[in-house]
């Protein structure tokens, strides 16, 4: 098992110390981005976080850049959900799982001038679910903080600061399926035949996609590769929003016995406030699930998935759900085409995923979550595994 640091994407009792130091180690080969020698024309596929920070890198860098987006949306596993709360909802991620300071970080500015509110995250409540009982642990308010945003989301900051200048490279609908790297540059071809050429390419998708072959290269190693992939776990993962007329719920509830949520000080499972703090009154609890395995939820639809967690809290605090349930909304990360789960988890053949991604001929790169080193499977980490990328791309 890995540690609780690379597990687990809902709230955490996170070493911070570690988290900071791994965006400095992250952060600090960002200027080399202005000093460097310069492809003229680069191709970055997938337009989640880390693509997106590339692409504005690279802009930024006097780069002639074209993103390449199979979905028709960009942000990848950041998405919003707007019109539902009095507050825009994260469907994806949603902890800022660092120092807020690393938002700067990620577009290379100080983040004082950003104006970005953000709050700490030190929920007062708790709650165990274990063996059909409640149980009530306050004490953990004294272990526990995190950080979130005020009164944005992780889609509403890449909006803002990062999507802004680069929306125009972004070509969504186009899905690269395959890459040649045999002539003098490389050339990306797509599921409808069109081809694009460059001088070096940038791969961002999740590690799920490059599991499954749904890219494949002319070269047979780095095909092979790929293949030393299926050992990383790439867990599966949802997101519930439940809007009730009552607040009947603690500020956090954790799922399992209290023993095991300390002693690995992570749970997989956890239902929250998810507007604590936040400016509004309304009553929206979240449920945040990613796990390693199957699980009979990673198959169910919007509806089925809503149902479930409506008949789990019932049991849990009784008639008051359905008496107060208005509405609600789910995000099964499972089902979603070109993601197909949460992010990399454990790794079952101890393969280091920065050994098999490797920079191919000075043409391939790789970023994404799963290059996250001690940030993995975050927003940051996707980040800064794209700036460490671009910085890489345009020294070499
Ligand atoms: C439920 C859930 C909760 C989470 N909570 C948090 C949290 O609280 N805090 C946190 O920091 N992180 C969290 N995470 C993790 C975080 O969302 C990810 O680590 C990060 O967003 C991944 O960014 P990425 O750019 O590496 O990949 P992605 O966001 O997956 O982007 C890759 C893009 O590539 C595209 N793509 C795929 N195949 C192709 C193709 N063939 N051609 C072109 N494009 C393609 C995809 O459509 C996608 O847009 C959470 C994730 C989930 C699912």
């Amino acid at each position: 098992m890995t540690s609780a640091l690379l597990r687990c994407d809902g709230p955490k009792m996170i070493d911070r110390r570690k988290f900071a130091t791994a965006s400095l180690a992250f952060a600090v080969t960002s200027p080399s981005i202005m000093r460097a020698r310069q492809p003229k024309r680069v191709i970055v596929v997938g337009a989640g976080a880390a693509g997106l920070t590339a692409a504005y890198h690279l802009v930024n860098a006097g780069i002639g850049v074209q993103v390449l987006e199979a979905s028709n949306r960009w942000g990848g596993r950041i998405r919003r959900l707007s019109n539902f709360a009095e507050v825009p909802l994260d469907l994806g991620a949603e902890w800022i799982h660092d120092d807020p300071t690393i938002l700067g970080d990620i577009i290379g500015q100080g983040s004082d001038s950003l104006g970005v509110r953000t709050l700490e995250y030190r929920p007062e409540t708790y709650q165990f679910w274990h063996n059909g009982r409640l149980r009530d642990f306050d004490l953990l308010r004294h272990a526990y903080a995190e950080v979130k945003f005020f009164d944005t989301t992780w889609y509403g900051f890449f909006e803002r600061f990062v999507v802004e200048g680069i929306k125009d490279n972004i070509r969504l609908n186009t899905r690269v399926t395959y890459i040649d790297l045999d002539g003098n540059g490389i050339v990306v071809r797509t599921h409808r035949g069109q081809t694009y050429q460059a001088d070096k390419v940038l791969v961002t998708v999740p590690i799920s996609v490059l599991q499954h072959g749904q890219i494949v290269t002319s070269s047979t190693d780095v095909n092979a590769r790929f293949e030393d992939l299926r050992d990383i776990q790439f867990g599966v993962g949802f997101k519930v929003f439940i809007k009730f007329r009552e607040r009947f719920y603690p500020d956090i509830l954790f799922d399992g016995p209290r023993r095991s949520v300390l002693s690995n000080g992570w749970s997989e499972k956890i239902y929250y406030d998810a507007v604590f703090e936040k400016p509004t009154d309304e009553n929206l609890l979240g449920l945040f699930t990613a796990w390693d395995t199957a699980i009979p939820r990673s198959e169910m639809d919007h509806s089925e998935l809503v149902q479930d967690v409506i008949r789990e809290l019932t049991e849990m605090f009784g008639k008051v759900v359905g008496d107060s349930f208005v509405a609600a909304r789910a995000m099964n990360w499972s089902k979603e085409p070109f993601i197909e789960g949460s992010y990399s988890m454990s790794n079952r053949g101890n393969w280091n995923i920065v050994d098999i991604l490797q920079p191919v001929s000075n043409k391939l790169f790789f970023a994404g979550e799963a290059l996250g080193g001690d940030a993995q499977s975050t927003v940051q980490g996707a980040a800064f595994s794209a700036i460490n990328a671009v910085s890489l791309l345009l020294q070499t």
